[in-house]
C-alpha cells in the first residue's frame, strides 16, 4: 500500500523509469493513474477508454508503449489469462488470480504463502525466476454479472 502511494507520486515514479534507462512523460504517469485508480485488471483497449477521459488526445500507441515502460520498470504487471488480451495489474504484493469463467472477471487473491514450485521434472539447467498462480472458477456474486447464478 505505501508503495502504491509513494509511486503515486511523479517523482518516484520518474525514479523507477529512469532506472531502467526509461523517460518520464506525463503519459506514462496518467496511465500508471488510470490503472492505480480502478484496480480491476484492464486489458489495453480499456485502460485506452479510461486513459481517454482526462487526456482525448492520448493514442492507442502511447496506451502501449507507456503500458510496455511501467511493466518494465515494475510498477504495474502484466497478466495473461488463458488465450485472452493481456490484463494489466498494479499490485505489486505477492498475490495470485481468479478468473472468473462466467464473467471473464480477473480478482486478486491473496496468498497466505509464498508460492513455491510444484515438484515437476524441471530440466537440470532450467531457473524458475516466477511463479504465476492462477486459480479458474465462477466469481458468483462477486460481481453483477453472475449474481444471479
Ligand atoms: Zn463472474
Ligand atoms: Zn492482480
Amino acid at each position: 500500500m505505501a508503495t502504491d502511494q509513494l509511486l503515486a507520486s511523479g517523482e518516484s515514479l520518474n525514479k523507477r523509469l529512469a532506472e531502467k534507462g526509461l523517460r518520464f512523460t506525463s503519459q506514462r504517469k496518467h496511465i500508471y493513474e488510470v490503472l492505480l485508480s480502478q484496480r480491476d485488471h484492464p486489458s489495453a483497449e480499456e485502460v485506452f477508454t479510461r486513459a481517454k477521459q482526462a487526456k482525448p488526445e492520448i493514442s492507442m500507441a502511447t496506451v502501449y508503449n507507456s503500458l510496455d515502460a511501467l511493466v518494465k520498470c515494475n510498477v504495474i504487471r502484466q497478466v495473461n489469462v488463458d488465450r485472452g488480451a493481456a490484463m494489466y495489474c498494479s499490485n505489486m504484493n505477492e498475490h495470485a488470480h481468479f478468473c472468473c469463467d462466467d464473467c471473464g472477471k480477473v480478482f486478486d487473491v491473496n496468498l497466505k504463502d509464498s508460492p513455491r514450485v510444484p515438484e515437476v521434472d524441471l530440466p537440470v539447467d532450467f531457473e524458475v525466476r516466477s511463479i504465476d498462480i492462477s486459480f479458474h472458477g465462477r466469481c458468483s456474486g462477486k460481481c453483477e454479472d453472475c449474481g444471479q447464478n
